[in-house]
């Protein structure tokens, strides 16, 4: 069976994607693998009107934008640029820094190259909402903020973030981690935390993936246990004597949280609150596709052509997720 992703090194890449013509062609076949087919008539034949990479249909005239539906929609920039970022921002392992790569793509301002960035995410975040949590998740909450401000469930000045890891076992039998969720919340009570659950877990959108969520391992406060009340669900505590001991009884999950640090304060130099969700998703998209090195791009653009556009007075009034 042909492999779904196809694998890509960095000279493959740049030998690909040399210039805009190549990257025209690509989102072509990106966009209609088995050909074109008109969306209005169904007709396979069609003028391509490069200054506006728009389809003409030969039958019924319809004008079909290449971009339609993908979040290159009415871009001003050339798509040689935005597949650059997205291969520098699907290789980057903690992330790109915005200017960096304004600056090396010559993008004319640095909101343009931003807000880019961001809709990329959304291709990210859009993508990991297909996947649901599954078997044995570990969770916990933990607060993004900047140094100093007040810690603690109930805190005003530093943001609540769930987070939640499925684990498995590997061939040794030893537990190891699968899909990493983070989502940016108001506060750590059983409602949200049922709402979280319901949304990735046992009320998955993907019905196929439904119902996957056997059980969860917390740290036992209370709002866990009344968040799964009703539900088919184990509920596995670990005490916590010590709060050290959170990283060693609930590994996974601290470490996806502590990474996510570590990448906030390092190459975003720190976020706001309300663009906080969007690099969490980029976090996770990331680490939930850790062992696939070689095809990170391939699997970037698929997203990025399969997801819409958003414009920028979208991204500033995004509310949270939950
Ligand atoms: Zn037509």
């Amino acid at each position: 069976m042909a492999k779904k992703y196809r694998e890509r090194g960095l000279l493959e890449f740049q030998r690909e994607f040399f210039t805009e013509e190549a990257c025209v062609q690509h989102l072509r076949e990106m966009r209609w693998p088995n050909g074109f087919r008109c969306s209005r008539c169904n007709h396979t034949e069609a003028w391509f009107i490069r200054t506006r990479n728009i389809l003409d249909c030969k039958s019924c005239r319809a004008k079909i934008s290449l971009t339609t539906g993908t979040i290159f929609h009415k871009t001003r920039t050339p798509l040689i640029k935005w597949y650059w970022l997205i291969y520098h921002m699907a290789m980057a392992k903690v992330g790109v820094s915005i200017s960096e790569m304004q600056r090396i793509l010559e993008i004319r301002d640095y909101k343009t190259a931003w807000l880019m960035a961001h809709k990329v995410r959304k291709a990210m975040a859009d993508r990991d909402a297909g996947y649901s949590l599954a078997g044995l998740v570990e969770m916990d909450e933990s607060f993004f903020g900047p140094k100093g401000s007040k810690k603690g469930r109930g805190s005003e000045r530093k943001s609540t973030v769930l987070c939640a890891v499925s684990l498995y076992r590997d061939r040794k039998g030893e537990e190891r981690p699968g899909f990493a969720h983070m989502r940016v919340v108001d506060n750590a009570s059983a409602k949200t935390i049922e709402n979280f659950l319901e949304r990735l877990g046992y009320g998955h959108m993907n019905q196929e993936r439904k119902n996957l969520l056997k059980a969860i391992r917390t740290d036992g406060w209370r709002s866990y246990g009344k968040a799964i009340k009703g539900q088919n669900l184990s509920h596995y505590k670990v005490v916590l004597q010590d709060p050290k001991a959170a990283g060693r009884l609930l590994p996974w999950v601290h470490r996806v949280i502590s990474n996510a640090k570590a990448v906030i304060r390092g190459s975003h130099r720190g976020v706001s609150e309300k663009h906080l969700q969007s690099y969490l998703s980029e976090i996770c998209y990331r680490f939930n596709r850790r062992f696939w090195e070689r095809e990170l791009f391939d699997r970037l653009i698929k997203a990025c052509v399969s997801t819409e556009t958003m414009t920028y007075s979208q991204l500033v009034k995004t509310k949270k997720l939950l």
